[in-house]
């Protein structure tokens, strides 16, 4: 299972097109039964997003491909998110770099940019909206070179793989001369340049808390990755507090993606992201572990996310 698991981000400028490529490859992989329309965009369901238009809060979806399974976490694309960037991006193990091939490179999309370089992760670039008149993608490709050279990309980083894609008609190609109807390519990039989770699955089970929500049934709920082990859904588990103290307790509801929704499934595998309920006062930052071998993952930071509209 680890080694068919994918978990990526994309990052963008607002506009250039993650919210519209996510339902491409949705579309793509059968979420959306034939017929049915897409009324509701799929990463822009939180109502203080909609009135600003940006992404605020991260959220994850997972798309089946054939024999993968793509985690998808979404990131704020703006700059002013204290560690939340840091947080997400930890969770994956490439990004998808969005740009629009009429636009180019935007300053906001600079910033988390750099923080994926920083932390060592070899983005794909995708290069979206080829269907616009005037779209210049060869051009675009350059300055998004010419970026990565800037934020001092290595030499692996710089050796990016590049996607053309239309996200808006739901087509992919890997050459912008050759002929595409489908997203098809960009699976094959994702499936064949990010590697599969790292962690082992024979050590004792650690997942990294990144993000924390409530939920009116089954009350305050932790998302994150599983860097080590495995974890089953009513086990009793250590909660490894920052501060070194640790109390046991049970998974009372283990949580995976499929598609938008968010299903219980009876057990988890290393390198998946996935939710827990069961301690009401889990934080971010704060590691559930085996009862038996309670030991946390590094820190990582947790700044209050701030909102600037600038
Ligand atoms: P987000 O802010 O990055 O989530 O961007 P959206 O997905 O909301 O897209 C912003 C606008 O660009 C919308 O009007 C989309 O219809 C349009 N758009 C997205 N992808 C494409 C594309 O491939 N081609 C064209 N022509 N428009 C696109």
């Amino acid at each position: 299972m680890q080694e068919r698991i994918r978990n990526i981000a994309i990052i963008a400028h607002v506009d250039h097109g993650k919210t519209t490529l996510v339902d491409a490859m949705l579309k793509h992989a059968g979420v959306f039964r034939e017929n049915e329309a897409i009324t509701e965009r799929v990463m822009d369901s939180n109502d203080l997003e909609k009135e600003r238009g940006i992404t605020i809060l991260a959220k994850n979806l997972s798309v089946h491909h054939g024999r993968y399974k793509i985690n998808i976490v979404d990131t704020p694309g703006h700059a002013d998110f204290g560690g939340e960037v840091e947080r997400v991006l930890k969770m994956v193990d490439s990004v998808l770099l969005l740009v629009d091939a009429l636009d180019g490179p935007m300053p906001q999309t600079r910033f988390v940019l750099k923080k994926s370089l920083d932390l060592g992760l070899k983005p794909i670039v995708v290069i979206n909206k080829i269907d616009r008149p005037g779209s210049r993608p060869d051009e675009v490709v350059d300055m998004v070179f010419d970026l990565f050279c800037e934020l001092n990309a290595t030499d692996e980083q710089l050796d990016f793989p590049i996607v053309y894609t239309s996200a808006k008609l739901g087509f992919a190609k890997l050459d912008l001369n050759s002929d595409s109807n489908s997203m098809e390519p960009l699976f094959a990039v994702i499936e064949s340049n990010v590697h599969p989770p790292a962690g082992d699955s024979k050590a004792p089970f650690q997942l990294l808390v990144t993000n924390i929500d409530y939920n009116d049934y089954i009350g305050r709920i932790a998302t994150g990755r599983i860097f080590n082990g495995r974890v089953k859904a009513g086990e009793t588990v250590a909660l490894v507090r920052r501060d070194g103290s640790i109390e046991r307790g049970r998974i009372t509801k283990l949580l995976g993606y499929e598609g938008l929704k968010q299903v219980e499934i009876p057990e988890a595998c290393t390198g998946d992201i996935v939710t827990v309920a069961g301690f009401d006062d889990v934080g971010i930052g704060e590691t559930l572990a085996a009862a038996d071998n309670p030991v946390a993952l590094p820190y990582v930071s947790i700044d209050e996310p701030t909102i600037s509209m600038n």
